[in-house]
């Protein structure tokens, strides 16, 4: 190991700081969140710089000479001058003092890490100087996976600690019943901000019960997964997916969480809204963490309102994680802005699923001008929205869209009026899912 990491606290401490520029300016963002007490020396300082250090600091507009170093606990060097950086390096190892030059290792006995910052948790990532780059890269990788609310967690277990030492002073013990807090849907529910909830699951029974996560998978493109939901489909051990679920978003899965299919596809007899509401309960009440995994928001036309109906009779601790619903992930990729400053002030969000081959809708409100109409479940019944909206009054050359399989590898978008897009349709091979959406905003070229 060519450096050993070391969390410094530097809360009240003095640090010499040589530079007044940009580059001082960042070290000096960093060591003021630690609380340190900043020297800082060059001829020319940055007017941010000088405005940013109150009277507790030190400012030095000057040249920088060995005798600053008194009382310091770190110097760091960010000139652009070369020898003045070497000789900062050189005076502080020659009293042990560590010393960091800005992106010269040669020079440094410490060096800065990259940071993802969750106080009072804390991860560091060194490269020992080869790639700042490489190490800003791996940050970003923790930083998807470490949740804002692992601070809470730290937190929790810091408030419980004693009394969890009175009631199980044998370590071990301690041990496995906070690892256990940790693999199951305690910390989820700190994560939360739901600790009182939580405290049942600080015990050495297993009979706790397990929790849901009703999840937005998006429309598709995985990458439209927002990071709460890959968190949750990391640490799930049960997922129930319905079809509008990609498997490509699946894969995103835990390796060994069991997934069961629960949603309809032709051919197959689809699970009833209610045998899906047992099974999560059933599920829960078995211990597990349970996720539901529905297409675009569970909220939008998603029947999560049903399922945490049954959740909440059956005292079932949930979450609902919001995902990305068809219009706004079909839009975005087909160029439609949903809303524009100049021809459309709102947005409905409607469903379009005939019943006995019509569709039944409040017409008179859908065909106000400068409003933008999505269909959600409209293919079977697009030529009766069409002939209803013209009926309605809605001028037949108004713009529309419909969007096949939105956000992934096989969208299609095919554009018309609604007096022609039904016949135009049906000579296409239009597949499901699809989106329509109706309104000036359609017509627009944006892409
Ligand atoms: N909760 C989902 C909607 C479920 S209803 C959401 O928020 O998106 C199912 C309807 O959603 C489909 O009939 C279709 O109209 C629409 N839909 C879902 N995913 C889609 C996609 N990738 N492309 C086009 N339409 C989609």
């Amino acid at each position: 190991m060519d450096y050993l990491p070391l969390h410094f606290n530097l809360k009240d401490r003095h640090v010499l700081v040589v530079g007044g520029g940009d580059v001082a300016q960042r070290k000096v963002d960093l060591l003021l969140e630690a609380g340190a007490i900043i020297r800082l020396v060059a001829p020319r300082i940055k007017s941010s710089l000088q405005k940013q250090l109150t009277a507790r600091h030190e400012i030095i507009e000057g040249v920088y000479v060995q005798t600053q170093m008194s009382d310091v606990v770190l110097v760091v060097a960010a000139t652009s001058d070369q020898t003045v950086n070497t000789q900062v390096s050189n005076d502080a190892q020659e009293i042990n003092i560590p010393v960091n030059v800005v992106d010269q290792p040669a020079l440094c006995s410490v060096i800065f890490p990259a940071i993802v910052d969750r106080s009072p948790v804390i991860v560091s990532i060194s490269t020992g100087g080869a790639s700042p780059v490489l190490a800003r890269h791996i940050k970003a990788l923790i930083d998807t996976h470490v949740p804002e609310g692992i601070a809470r967690v730290a937190d929790y277990l810091l408030q419980k600690r004693a009394a969890l030492k009175a009631s199980f002073p044998d370590a071990n013990t301690r041990r496995r019943i906070v690892e256990s807090f940790l693999n199951g849907p305690g910390k989820e529910l700190v994560i939360n901000n739901q600790p009182a909830k939580a405290d049942t699951y600080l015990s050495e029974t297993d009979s706790a019960v397990g929790e849901v996560y009703i999840v937005g998978a998006g429309p598709g493109d995985p990458d439209l997964l927002t990071l709460r939901a890959l968190q949750l489909l990391q640490a799930a051990d049960v997922i129930l997916y319905d079809n509008l679920v990609s498997d490509r978003v699946l894969q995103r899965a835990r390796r060994d969480a069991e997934k069961e299919f629960v949603g309809k596809r032709s051919g197959y007899k689809s699970t009833a809204q209610e045998d899906i509401n047992s099974l999560l309960v059933r599920l829960a009440q078995e211990g597990r963490r349970v996720l539901r995994l529905k297409g675009g928001d569970p909220f939008i036309f998603g029947r999560g309102g049903e399922e945490i109906e049954a959740l909440i009779a059956a005292n079932i601790p949930f979450q609902v994680v919001p995902g990305i619903s068809a219009a706004n992930g079909c839009a975005a990729y087909a160029g439609i802005p949903l809303t524009h400053r100049d021809y459309s002030q709102s947005v409905r969000f409607v469903t379009g699923h005939p019943k006995d081959g019509a569709v039944d809708l409040a017409w008179e409100e859908l065909i106000s001008p400068n409003q933008t109409i999505v269909f959600y479940m409209g293919l079977g019944g697009l030529a009766s929205i069409c002939e209803q909206l013209i009926t309605h009054g809605m001028s037949s050359s108004t713009p529309i869209a419909i969007i096949s399989k939105g956000t992934t590898p096989d969208q299609k978008v095919a554009r018309g009026n609604i007096e022609t897009i039904a016949k135009q349709v049906a000579q296409m091979e239009i597949e499901s899912p699809t989106l329509i959406i109706v309104g000036q905003v359609a017509g627009l070229k944006t892409n």
